[in-house]
């Protein structure tokens, strides 16, 4: 897209927000629209701007990349559903470019997000060193990481720590309640009602929804009552095969794999597929299921992970479901066992790749798009005994979803091209995200149906699959489009936003735009809606404004 095009665009966008931002209610799709990651909404009532998620981007995206299609310090209140980084990841940026307000989450979230977001920002200035040291060579100027971790650190002193099921005053017109939806520790629906003239509406997000029958997790809760609900979708046209044994089928997989001399390599997201994976391989070696090697070694290869296996172990113990609290009670440690060694320093994790010995290594990040699970994959991915055992949803672009979709016989990885011949294993049944039919659940409980539906973070036609399946049980269901805003005292759409870009247009754009020149873009954008905001000024403020905007064109211009 042709960068006059995106200022045009962003241009309109902000415009048309900000003619009808000043009355009513409504409700935006920053993210999380017609794709799974980056989860970023905003409801605008009574003059606030809440923001609900601030997730990063994770593989394809719409072509703006990280950069906010607003400016963060016109935001109010932030609330986030959970901890994954397609939901938080965007936070220290957002605090980075101006937002001064609370961040509301629950309790469990709040411990979690101070190592992810820790995490996040020490791989954001890992990939820029890495990024510039490759530019100094062709002789560009050096990246600048998209935040920093004094940026990430600027976070934690905004956040509001909230009980579950608890009613919270943010304002005089605008309360919300926290319920576990059973997707990960902390993660919650966020119920919120919000007051304007009078009249009261209450919008429900889904954040992402668990699925009955975890480990470890409570089983999610349900909502009864909503004006507005928004809903993910990540497998709304999919069912899970409920009868698959994960344990048997997983020891089955380490036992053939080690019996051959290879390793089995478990990509992982740090926080919850890690831990899911330590309590499924604890049941494994108590029950001797791996009768070849029952002593076989796990290292756990992520920094991330194991300072979050500290927190399930430690201070958020107490949200565990009651199966796992009561094999505590018996003296069983759920995320421990003989066996388990911990990978501190990069050094340690680079030296395993010498080790010949046949393990378990878990290690993200879980969609293989940074890490150093992408060292593990350059060195097993080639040798045919190896195996790579995927636990979690690949998103689309990502080097996870590549090697699971089975479309390519090599991937690059640091800048070699390795061969794919290990065997290659998805188990789906691992996933903490409802299912069709458990979504159907979910939103069927509402003893009335909502006003409107808004389907969310699914691929795009997962979104639209699962918004006509609605519409055909008589549901009002929009799956909308991103910069999208709709006026929630009708749900028609006020700006209908847009289609995401294509992966050739996506390839192009990331080619010629570095993230420091989308800021550049945005900042323009900004520009133009501050002078339609002078319309009306006098002559002598107009002149002068134009004047500096001249000035500093002429000095810029090359
Ligand atoms: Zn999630
Ligand atoms: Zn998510």
């Amino acid at each position: 897209m042709h960068e006059m095009t995106i200022l045009f665009h962003g241009y309109f966008m902000l415009k048309e927000m900000r003619k009808e931002w000043s009355f009513d209610m409504k409700l935006s799709f920053f993210g999380a629209a017609r794709e799974v990651t980056g989860s970023c909404f905003c409801v605008e009532a009574d003059g606030k701007r809440t923001l609900v998620d601030c997730g990063l981007q994770q593989g394809s995206n719409n072509g703006f990349g990280q950069a906010f299609p607003f400016h963060p310090g016109e935001i109010n209140y932030a609330v986030i559903t959970h901890a994954h980084i397609d939901h938080s990841g965007r936070l220290p940026l957002l605090v980075k470019q101006g937002f001064k307000g609370s961040i509301y989450a629950t309790e469990p979230t709040c411990k979690l997000l101070e190592i992810m977001l820790r995490d996040s920002a020490h791989i954001q200035e890992l990939e820029a060193m890495w990024a510039s040291r490759k530019k100094k060579r062709a002789g560009d100027p050096a990246s600048q990481p998209l935040y920093t971790m004094a940026d990430a650190e600027q976070v934690f002193p905004l956040l509001v720590p909230c009980k579950y099921d608890e009613m919270i005053e943010i304002d005089d017109n605008k309360t919300i309640r926290f319920t576990d939806a059973g997707h990960l520790l902390g993660s919650a629906y966020v119920e919120m009602w919000v007051t304007e003239d009078d009249k009261t509406k209450k919008i429900v997000f889904s954040g992402d929804i668990g699925t009955s029958g975890h480990p470890t997790l409570r089983t999610p809760g349900f909502i009864e009552e909503a004006d507005i609900v928004v809903m993910e979708s990540t497998y709304g046209d999919r069912t899970h095969e409920h009868s698959f044994d994960t344990v048997t089928e997983l020891a089955k997989v380490i036992e053939n794999t080690l019996a051959k001399g290879g390793n089995v390599v478990c990509p992982s997201f740090a926080i919850g597929r890690t831990q899911d994976l330590l309590f499924h391989i604890r049941e494994i070696k108590e029950r001797g299921l791996v009768q070849s090697d029952p002593d076989f070694l796990v290292y756990l290869d992520s920094p991330l992970a194991t300072a979050a296996t500290r927190l399930y172990s430690g201070d958020l113990v107490k949200y565990l479901n009651e199966d796992t609290l009561s094999l505590l009670d018996s003296g069983i440690q759920p995320l421990s066992f003989d066996g388990l060694r911990i990978v501190e320093t990069a050094e340690d994790s680079k030296r395993l790749n010498d080790d010949r010995t046949p393990k378990v290594i878990i290690s993200s990040a879980g969609m293989c798009d940074a890490g150093r699970i992408r060292h593990h994959l350059k060195h097993n991915l080639w040798r045919q005994e190896c195996s790579v055992v995927f636990t979690g949803f690949q998103a689309l672009g990502t080097l996870g979803r590549t090697i699971v979709d089975g479309i390519v016989s090599s991937v690059s990885l640091f800048g070699e091209e390795i061969a794919i011949r290990c065997e290659i294993h998805n188990f789906r049944s691992m996933s903490t995200h409802a299912d069709k039919g458990e979504l159907f659940g979910w939103i069927e409980h509402f003893k009335k149906k909502p006003e409107c539906v808004f389907v969310v973070h699914g691929e795009e036609e997962t979104c639209r699959t699962f918004a006509l399946i609605l519409i055909e049980r008589d549901y009002k269901a929009i799956a909308p489009k991103f910069s999208s805003i709709y006026d929630l005292k009708t749900c028609e759409a006020i700006f209908k936003g847009r289609d995401l870009l294509r992966r050739s247009d996506l390839e192009r754009s990331e080619r010629r735009e570095s993230p420091v020149f989308q800021r550049l873009m945005l900042a323009g954008m900004r520009l133009v809606e501050v002078i339609s905001r002078n319309k009306g000024g006098t002559n002598k403020d107009l002149a002068k404004f134009a004047d500096q905007v001249d000035a500093l064109s002429s000095k810029w211009d090359r």
